[in-house]
């Protein structure tokens, strides 16, 4: 692989490549790559692999290797502490609990002392709300304006990127800058770089999406009003007046997010009659408080939230007006985000531009409405290709059914371009380490006795493990339905949500346990050893069938006339059952069971390309013949 990749930035070509786990793929590009003398960055999806890169990989290549090269990891301005805005809450701290209020004395000791300000130097809980007052967004930092810019833990973090031979960021960070640099000239936030390395690449194509579209949020409404209040603070001139303002455009905002949410939650029927008086507000049903809304925003859905728009509009305009003359540089910050806010509410909520699929999420007390691209290969084609002559893709699943066309049509990676594709086995023996359970006699997923049916089989596998178990579901609905059926069994059972992730891996490996789980321990969760011996998957990972880009992409397709379902979702949730499937084998020495409950596995014509997708191992069809797999080992 490290061949590979130095033929790669000596030609300046594209490399594809996918190594399984246990290859040591992360030394085998940071090799060429810093021996090749040319500036590079390396992008990684999760926080976790960037943070293994920098603890353990750089200083490995340093010390063992003796390679001199400077090194430096960028992350999202969010994870930094805000020096300014940190001030501003130390001045009249408002917490959202008491729990929060708690932690508070340990973070102003750490913000004094700590050289990098990145919060993962201090153990804050992963829902930790006050963060967001204590870091800025790219919409609130004020930049060079600030009176703190010098100082800044942001600013300097850069200076140290700006640097570096290899600079290690994450997709989020990576897609925030390209979608900047390559929409409002000059605005960038990465130095300029030669080559770029994408580690955990399948996740490259839905990270795109999201930052290149747009996305506005009741939660944006809700932050402008309260920077905009704290602003005045020291305005007693502007207090009473911006009160009034924030006022006026914080129900503006409720009222309208509101009534989006309502018309979304009845799949595009208006969710009030027109002009009697407030929106009706419909309690969610179980289902949507469990799995939050997604739906495609239409007119239809629209039509009950006009006049709510129109009120946001003008509460959004009124703050604009109201700093039009502001001075300092937080007052017109404020002006400026008010102005931009309305321009993006606008633009989302007219739904004109064609290659873009719009459509609005309802999560917890959010409500986010969002503008995507459908084709973002087309995208990528422009703002990436264009830029950057060398790339390199890399992941442990990329190959669905053993090619690469899948992923290479998602990135753009088009068959006229010159891109080299590897596969790179790891030292693990599938065959004789792992096998596939299908049992034989569960009803399909959508069937009444589904849930009933497949508890049964959890306990019954699980009893063949003695627990060890991650039961991993592509629903939260199921995830509890699930647990609920299944808190008796004999060993430490878990739940995720329950506590924090870290804390339940902890859990998990200090006895015999089963962890219900969803999407975030479907990948780059890593329990070498005996304490995982079993992975349950409940389903077949579909995308959900009403989800807004999976179908608008799906259209698309038809109206090339191609086939959607084998050529998009088929592959789509191969990948992914492959990726769950990765959880079970870590090391040499692992051994155990993947059982998926989901019949279509081997009933169905397409599950033969679910088989040819995931590693080569013994299939069994009944809980018996895995029983005795298992103690024949
Ligand atoms: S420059 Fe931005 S991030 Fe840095 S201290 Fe100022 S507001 Fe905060």
């Amino acid at each position: 692989m490290a061949r590979a990749v130095e033929r790669a930035i000596e030609r300046r070509g594209y490399l594809v490549a996918e190594a399984g786990t246990g290859t040591g793929k992360t030394l085998a590009y940071l090799v060429p790559a810093v021996l090749s003398g040319r500036r590079v960055i390396v992008s990684t999806a999760t926080k976790t692999l960037q943070e293994q890169l920098w603890q353990k990989d750089i200083p490995l290549l340093r010390d063992a290797c003796g390679l001199e090269f400077g090194a430096a990891y960028l992350k999202g301005r969010s994870n930094y502490f805000c020096l300014a805005r940190g001030e501003e809450f130390a001045r009249a701290p408002t917490f959202a609990a008491r729990e929060e209020a708690a932690l508070w004395p340990r973070i102003e000791a750490w913000a004094r002392r700590t050289e990098t300000g990145d919060r993962s130097e201090i153990d804050l809980p992963d829902q930790f709300h006050t963060w967001k007052d204590l870091s800025a967004t790219s919409e609130n930092c004020l930049g060079r304006e600030c009176a703190r810019y010098e100082e800044c833990f942001v600013t300097r973090a850069r200076a140290l990127a700006a640097q570096a031979d290899v600079l290690l960021v994450n997709h989020h960070l990576f897609f925030a800058d390209l979608a900047m640099r390559t929409s409002r000239a000059g605005v960038e936030i990465l130095p300029e770089h030669e080559v770029v390395i994408f580690d955990e690449a399948h996740a490259v194509e839905d990270v795109a999406t999201e930052y290149f579209g747009l996305q506005v949020s009741s939660y944006r409404v809700e932050e402008l009003s309260r920077d905009a209040l704290r602003a005045v603070a020291d305005r007693p001139d502007l207090a009473s007046m911006m009160r009034e303002t924030t006022g006026e455009l914080r129900k503006a905002g409720e009222r309208f997010f509101q009534a989006v949410a309502d018309g979304l939650r009845q799949g595009g029927t208006p969710a009030r009659g027109r002009g009697f008086g407030p929106p009706p507000r419909r309690r969610p049903a179980r289902r949507e408080e469990e799995e939050g809304v997604k739906a495609a925003l239409t007119p239809a859905v629209m039509e009950g939230a006009q006049r709510d728009l129109a009120r946001l509009d003008e509460s959004l305009a009124g703050l604009r007006e109201l700093l039009a003359d502001a001075v300092t540089p937080s007052l017109s910050q404020i002006a400026r985000r008010a102005g931009e806010l309305r321009v993006e509410v606008a633009a989302v909520t007219a739904m004109k531009e064609p290659s873009r699929v719009y459509f609005g999420e309802v999560r917890g007390r959010g409500v986010f409405l969002r503008a995507a691209p459908i084709d973002v290969a087309e995208e990528l084609r422009e703002r990436l290709y264009q830029r950057t002559d060398t790339a390199v893709f890399t992941s442990a699943t990329l190959a669905a059914q053993g090619r690469f066309d899948f992923f290479r049509r998602q990135v753009g990676l088009l068959p006229e371009l010159e891109v080299e594709e590897r596969r790179f086995e790891g030292p693990f023996d599938y065959a004789r380490q792992a096998a596939l359970v299908s049992p034989e006699g569960l009803p399909e997923p959508n069937d009444p006795g589904f849930v009933r049916a497949a508890a049964e089989s959890i306990r019954a596998l699980t009893a063949v493990t003695g627990g060890r178990a991650f039961v991993l579901c592509t629903s939260n609905r199921n995830m509890n339905a699930f647990h609920e059926a299944c808190r008796d069994l004999p060993y430490q059972v878990l739940r995720q949500g329950d506590r924090p992730k870290s804390r339940l891996l902890d859990e998990f490996r200090s006895e015999p346990s089963v962890l219900f789980a969803t999407a975030s321990f479907w990948e780059g969760v890593d329990v070498p050893g005996e304490a995982l011996s079993l992975v349950i998957i409940d389903r077949l990972p579909f995308a959900p069938p009403g989800d807004p880009v999976m179908s608008a992409r799906l259209r698309a397709l038809e109206e090339e006339g191609r086939d959607g379902f084998s050529e998009l979702q088929v592959p789509a949730a191969a990948l992914a059952l492959r990726q769950g499937f990765g959880r079970l084998v870590r090391t040499r020495e692992d051994r155990g069971l993947v059982a998926v409950l989901d019949r279509r596995l081997v009933t169905k014509g397409y599950g033969r390309a679910f088989l040819a997708t995931l590693p080569r191992c013994p299939l069994l069809r009944t809980v018996e013949a895995a029983r005795r797999w298992w103690l024949g080992g």
